[in-house]
């Protein structure tokens, strides 16, 4: 397919990023998180990136932007950037997450 996946419905069918995206991806250090879910209601809808999965939170790389709107509202920094992921790395549980009953956006 060709284009850039620019709506957050291309970026879940296509699970692909946003190539004009210039940020990395964030991702959250799980032994650090205290599962308090002020992230994920800090993400704005047009990526809703980050979901409760099981006890975690976890960022779904290809659907964040890097915008960083949840970094500051993190009460342990628990959330870094994560240059070097690569989609081999996301686990296909978490695409089960976007647009099922567990999707908060
Ligand atoms: S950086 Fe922006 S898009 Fe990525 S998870 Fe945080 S708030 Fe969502
Ligand atoms: S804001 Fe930080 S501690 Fe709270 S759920 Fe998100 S990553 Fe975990």
């Amino acid at each position: 397919m060709s284009g850039e996946a620019t709506t957050r419905d291309e970026r879940i069918e296509r699970r692909e990023r946003n190539g004009k995206w210039q940020n990395p991806p964030l991702f959250i250090d799980m032994l650090d998180c205290i599962n308090c879910d002020a992230c994920l209601r800090h993400c704005p809808p047009n990526f809703g990136a980050i979901f409760n999965h099981g006890a975690d939170v976890v960022i779904i790389p290809e659907l964040c932007s890097g915008c960083d709107k949840c970094l500051p509202v993190c009460p342990v920094d628990c959330i870094h950037p994560n240059p070097d992921w690569t989609p081999a790395e996301v686990p296909d549980e978490w695409w089960t997450l976007p647009k099922s009953e567990h999707d908060p956006y």
